[in-house]
């Protein structure tokens, strides 16, 4: 007997008859012997449908009334759920983020998870119930509703896999695993087998929705066993694993794994700041301030005395950083400011990368051949990003996975 936890996404809880076969999904494991933790998401849309009705009344809600409203979508599902396998005959119980006493911090609409007390989820399971639980919400100390980041019931399924110290956390999704790259876009993508935990973190922080990044860094430091699979095919899904893993199973290490991108980002400019030290602080200093968080960061060679300074933030708080950096600019001794929110990044990942050298060369010169200019680089040990004019995003993702010879195994 193993205890399981597993996570269906909105998608997979869409409506009534995905919700009750997800319910003969669950009872064919349970009755395989089985214990099942089940983690849900809000019916698809109806997250986004409650923020715009949030903000049909004010363009920045009250984060604290924000998370009471959003929290209700995986309330309802919870309930459904368990009405679905109560109905065949499998007792099941509903347990809201509060209830499921998953303690975060308070931080409104992006809360960390900090401890769970699963007494009472365990109680339930060896009394033979299936226990569902709301995704991508807990509750503070003082007993506030918090919600985890949009993407966040992935985070829920493995925080409590962690807790419950389960076999396996199973994420039920749309697609039948993680792919090169978003199948959507390449639909000559393909599934992979088994990704790194690493890589998978990567892939995850440079846009990958297919997990939400948190749930990949949870996993990898609690040793949580993680697979990625459809809710409505069957099929062996990815496994997320350690390196040493695959070294001890001597199976071939890929080049490049996959192809993330992302076009949540905007990029912004200062032009002739005075090339002394102390700039770099300057600049970014009233943009920390504002919790906004800086992701790639150029600076240029100086000359004459003056640089150039180039960094990317989220596309929501473009506006934002735009009017900060037009305040300070001629504190600054900043000749202009300027910005570009029609941006995306392309990142290559892979942990073949450390050991092979060409590929940045190998990844330009396929963008080159279609034309496309690359406004930034940056590169991790494992990771080549660029940022591109939005409108060549899907031609740079196709060229690479084409250049690298992605749609093939290694
Ligand atoms: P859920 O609602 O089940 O949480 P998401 O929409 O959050 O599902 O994530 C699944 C989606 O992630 C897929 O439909 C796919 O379009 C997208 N995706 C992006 N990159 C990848 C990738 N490398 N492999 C698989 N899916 C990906
Ligand atoms: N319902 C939430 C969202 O749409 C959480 C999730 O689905 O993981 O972001
Ligand atoms: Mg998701």
């Amino acid at each position: 007997m193993a205890l399981i936890v597993q996570k269906y996404g909105g998608t997979s809880v869409g409506n009534i008859e995905r919700i009750q076969n997800v319910a003969e999904k669950v009872i064919g494991w349970r009755e395989r012997g089985h214990q099942i933790v089940v983690v849900v998401s809000a019916m698809s849309g109806e997250t986004d449908r409650l923020i715009a009705l949030a903000k049909a009344i004010a363009s920045r809600p009250p984060p604290r009334e924000l998370d009471v409203l959003l929290s209700t979508g995986e309330q309802v599902t919870i309930a459904l759920l368990c009405i679905a396998l109560e109905k065949h005959g499998c007792p099941a119980r509903s347990y809201t983020g509060g209830q499921a006493r998953i303690l975060t911090d308070n931080a409104f609409n992006k809360a960390r998870i900090q401890a769970i007390e699963a007494d009472a989820m365990r109680a339930d399971l060896d009394a033979g119930r299936v226990v569902v639980v709301a995704g991508f919400q807990g509750v503070d100390e003082d007993g506030n509703i918090t919600t985890l980041g949009r993407g966040g019931s992935d985070t829920t399924g493995v925080a409590l896999a962690a807790a419950l110290k389960a076999d396996e956390c199973q994420i039920y999704t749309d697609v039948d695993g993680v792919y090169t790259t978003d199948p959507r876009v390449v639909p000559e993508a393909r599934r992979l087998d088994r990704i790194t935990f690493e890589e998978m973190l990567e892939m995850a922080s440079a846009g990958s929705k297919v997990l939400q990044i948190r749930s990949v860094e949870f996993a990898g430091k609690h040793n949580v066993p993680l697979r990625v699979l459809s809710s409505f095919q069957d099929g062996p899904g990815t496994l997320i694993t350690f390196e040493e893993a695959l070294e001890a199973e001597s199976m071939e290490k890929e080049l490049i794994s996959g192809i993330a991108f992302n076009r949540d980002e905007a990029k912004l400019t200062v032009l002739g700041v005075p090339d002394r030290p102390g700039i770099a602080f300057s600049i970014l200093g009233p943009v920390s301030d504002a919790n906004i968080e800086v992701d790639m960061i150029i600076q240029n060679i100086g000359r004459d005395g003056t640089t150039d300074f180039t960094f990317t933030v989220h596309r929501n708080d473009y506006e934002r950083t735009l009017e900060i950096l037009r305040q300070h600019a001629a504190q600054l001794g900043a000749r202009e400011v300027s910005g570009d929110n029609r941006i995306a990044k392309l990142s290559l990942v892979g942990i073949g990368m450390r050991s092979h050298a060409g590929v940045a060369s190998r990844m330009f010169e396929a963008l080159a051949k279609e034309g496309i200019n690359i406004r930034m680089i940056s590169t991790s040990e494992i990771k080549i990003s660029v940022v591109v004019d939005e409108k060549y995003l899907e031609l740079g993702v196709r060229a690479l996975h084409e250049a690298f010879e992605l749609d093939k195994a290694a």
